[in-house]
Formats: structure tokens, C-alpha cells, sequence
């Protein structure tokens, strides 16, 4: 071996010299933050790198480095950043108001593109967040049916309330430390694609009053879920009479412009949706059936829903959201995420099948994910799922210190990968994709040479 081999610096050293001024603000971050950050997806070791600057599919860390971006403002931006339109709407908005404290015309127009958009929304009542839709979409459906449960599946993730954060991660069926336990057992976990599990379940507990889940599977399709699952699970809850919600606070406005349930052609009763809802900003609702949402109506002798809240469709929220919701309503900005996703998803999985590594990429429409250390078959087709869709295989403990070098070194290389995957936005180029697979294999070499991976 040479002595220019043997000095060669490390992975992590070559990182925080790329990164040095984010390494910086990080010390001053872990003194006023939980290891320094301000949402957990976020925790990168040794440190995360802190962006000023993003436009389109890009941004740039405060080092000045350009970086493509998957994480999409947590899927949040299918237009990409500051999208002019959107910048244009939320300036002017900025100038008009920004917190009324009144009813106003763009929460109306608002409501209107999400009515349009979405095949179930009879009714809608906007919310600060996707956190706040999920609870209320429970609450709603409590006072509707007057069953206290909900089934929920293994695996899927509906924000950090006390009623459906159980289960959302592995392991399932584990206490979920702060939440009470006399709450946690009114969530009843069933393991995802297993219909006779959740008939059962329902046969057996009259008192689940609905099912929620990610139409297209947990953790933006971690372990996907098929159009044939959801027919059947419509056709289930109907049958005893339980509510269906899909959560659509990532799917909505994504898969399609009218989400999942307008993709797959099935209703369900109640809808949650948040991120590209608002257009980048802060923002979320419940639509669905209007008897169910009258629960919120002021009704001379009947049970009233009590909803609060400073921020329910605020006015700049509003603005970026009826300028974005205009946008994807004519559908090529969808179509287009979901093409150059399904493009990344096959050049990764030529480059390993052409160099043996042994990693795979799957996904639906605009997300794709990454099993490092794969061993499998070769996908055949686009709706390839590995390991025939194993929840534990899928979604198991992964080695936190290979993901945290991944992850270096495709900042590395220029990519911001939203843990080991991401989602594109319509401003992704096939630039960007061809710069992404790129990427990843420079990356995987550098694991090799770490002895992280083998190949
Ligand atoms: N549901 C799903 C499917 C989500 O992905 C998320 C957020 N990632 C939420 C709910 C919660 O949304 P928010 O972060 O706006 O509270």
C-alpha cells in the first residue's frame, strides 16, 4: 500500500472539512437544541449541514456548496423551491395581511382547489399541521360512530399525536415513551397488506369506529401498499360500518392531483391532508363526508366538536397553496416528479446491477428508497418490492453508523438524500437524476474503502 493511500483522509475527516461552517453553527445549535436539532430526521453525525439558500431542486449550504435536494421540504414542495408563482402569491399576501383574525377571501379559494382537486372532499376544515388533521380526523370520527379505537397499521406514520404515534416504528408493538399507556391501548396495530387480519380485528373489537393509514404505505411507501388492498379495505369498512381515512399529508397533491384516492379510484370518508396543501408553508386539514365534518357545526342539541386554533388557514399559507394547488391542477407537474422518480429508481438499479453491489432502489410515484446490504433478487419491473413486501425485512433496525456515512458522502457528491431516499419534485432535471446515480456509486466506493460496505 502507498503512503498516499495510507494518509488519505477518512470519510468523516474529508466531510467536516467540506462542511466547516456548518460544523460551526452546529456547536452553537447543541447549545440551545437537542443534539442540535429542531426535527429528528434531521440528526446527522458527526453534524448536519445548514442551508441558506434553495431554488428549484437545489439549495446551497452556507459553505456555498450546491447540493440536489430529495428531501423536498419534507415533501412538502412538488413545485420545488420558491417556485415563482408561489413567491409572487405569499409576497403580495405579506403586504395584505397576515393574520386577520377574521374569515377572508382566500381560505374560501383556498378550500375551493382542495374541494376540486380531492374526489372525497365534501367538507374540509383546515388545521396548523398534519399532526393537528390526524388527531382531529380521530376526534371526528369518535363523535360520529361513538367508538373509541383505531386501527391503525405497522409501520405507518400520521404526525406525533398520543393516539397514532404507537406502532409508527419498529419495534410495533413497544410502549412509546411519554404516551400513556390507558391511550396507546385504544390504538389497535395490525401488520399492513394483511386484509384478514383487519377484518378479524374489526369482527372482534366493536369498539374500533375507523381505520387510518398511508394509502400507499407507510413511511411514503417503505413497505407499499396496492390499489388492491385499498379496494378491499374500502369494502371492509363499509361491511362493519368502521370509517376510512387515508392519510394524505404526503400522498395528496403528489401521486396525482387528487392524491391516492383519485389514482386508485376509492373514496374514503375522511382525508388528511397538510405539505403540499400549503404550498411550502406551514398548514393542514380534514376533508371528507359532509355528516361527518357537521360534527363541527354549531347544531341546536347536538355534539359540537370544539376547533380552535390561531393559525387554521392563515392567509400566506393560503396564498401558497391555492398558487401551488393551480399549478398541479394541470397535472403535468405530478406526472413529471413521478416519471424522473421512476427513472432515478431504474438507473440505480442497472448501475448495481452492473457493478454488484449489493443494494437495491424501490418506490412509488415521486419517492424512492434504498436497501444498502440487499440480498435479493434483481427487481424485474418498476413495481419490484423486495423481500416480497417483509415489514421487518423492509423496515428493520438498519446500522445507524453506514446510513450517517451514506449519507455524508452523498453530501459529499452534492446530493441531499432524505435519510437512505427521497422525493422529487417537477424541477428535478435528468441532469439532476444522472448527477444523483453518479453519486451514489462515487459514495458506495468510499464505503468500500471505509470497510463500512462489501460488495
Ligand atoms: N401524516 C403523514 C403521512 C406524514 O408524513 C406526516 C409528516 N411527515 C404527518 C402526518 C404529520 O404532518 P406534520 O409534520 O405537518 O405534523
Amino acid at each position: 500500500m502507498s503512503q498516499a493511500t495510507l494518509t488519505r483522509p477518512s470519510l468523516t475527516e474529508r466531510y467536516a472539512a467540506a462542511f466547516a461552517r456548518s460544523q460551526k453553527l452546529h456547536e452553537q445549535a447543541r447549545n440551545i437544541f437537542p443534539n442540535g436539532v429542531t426535527h429528528d430526521a434531521r440528526h446527522l453525525l458527526p453534524f448536519p449541514v445548514y442551508v441558506e439558500r434553495a431554488q428549484g431542486a437545489h439549495k446551497w449550504t452556507v459553505e456555498g456548496r450546491e447540493l440536489i435536494d430529495y428531501w423536498s421540504g419534507h415533501g412538502a414542495l412538488l413545485l420545488g423551491h420558491s417556485h415563482p408563482a408561489v413567491v409572487e402569491a405569499v409576497q403580495r399576501q405579506m403586504e395584505q395581511a397576515t393574520h386577520p383574525g377574521a374569515c377572508h377571501k382566500r381560505e374560501i379559494e383556498w378550500g375551493q382547489w382542495v374541494q376540486r382537486l380531492m374526489p372525497s372532499a365534501e367538507r374540509m376544515r383546515f388545521t396548523g399541521s398534519g399532526t393537528e388533521a390526524t388527531m382531529m380526523a380521530l376526534r371526528l370520527a369518535r363523535i360520529f360512530t361513538g367508538r373509541p379505537r383505531v386501527l391503525k397499521f405497522a409501520g405507518h406514520f400520521h404526525g406525533w399525536n398520543d393516539f397514532l404515534y404507537p406502532g409508527a416504528d419498529a419495534p410495533y408493538d413497544a410502549a412509546v415513551p411519554g404516551i400513556l399507556t390507558e391511550v396507546a391501548q385504544n390504538t389497535v396495530i395490525v401488520p399492513p397488506n394483511d386484509l384478514d387480519a383487519v377484518e378479524q380485528t374489526l369482527r372482534g373489537d366493536p369498539q374500533i369506529g375507523c381505520v387510518i393509514l398511508e394509502p400507499t404505505g407507510g413511511h411514503w411507501s417503505q413497505v407499499p401498499i396496492r390499489g388492491t388492498f385499498l379496494k378491499g379495505l374500502r369494502e371492509i369498512t363499509t361491511r362493519y360500518h368502521r370509517l376510512l381515512i387515508f392519510d394524505e399529508v404526503i400522498t395528496g397533491f403528489r401521486v396525482s392531483p387528487g392524491g391516492a384516492q383519485e389514482h386508485y379510484g376509492i373514496k374514503p370518508d375522511l382525508t388528511t391532508l397538510a405539505k403540499i396543501l400549503a404550498g411550502g408553508l406551514p398548514g393542514g386539514c380534514v376533508a371528507g363526508r359532509a355528516d361527518i365534518l357537521a360534527s363541527l357545526e354549531f347544531r341546536p342539541g347536538k355534539e359540537k366538536m370544539r376547533h380552535p386554533g390561531t393559525f387554521n388557514a392563515n392567509p400566506l399559507s393560503a396564498s401558497a397553496g391555492i398558487a401551488t394547488l393551480q399549478i398541479i391542477a394541470e397535472g403535468q407537474a405530478c406526472s413529471r416528479a413521478n416519471a424522473l422518480a421512476q427513472q432515478l429508481r431504474q438507473r440505480l438499479n442497472a448501475l448495481f446491477a452492473e457493478r454488484g453491489d449489493a443494494c437495491v432502489a424501490y418506490g412509488e410515484f415521486s419517492c424512492f428508497k434504498l436497501l444498502l446490504g440487499y440480498q435479493g433478487p434483481r427487481p424485474s419491473g418498476d413495481d419490484f418490492i423486495p423481500y416480497g413486501g417483509d415489514l421487518n425485512k423492509l423496515t428493520g433496525a438498519k446500522d445507524p453508523r453506514l446510513s450517517h456515512a451514506f449519507r455524508q458522502g452523498m453530501l459529499l457528491h452534492g446530493v441531499d438524500l432524505m435519510g437512505l431516499g427521497g422525493m422529487t419534485t417537477a424541477a428535478h432535471t435528468e441532469a439532476d437524476i444522472e448527477q444523483t446515480v453518479a453519486a451514489v456509486a462515487s459514495t458506495l466506493d468510499l464505503l468500500r474503502e471505509e470497510g463500512l460496505i462489501e460488495r
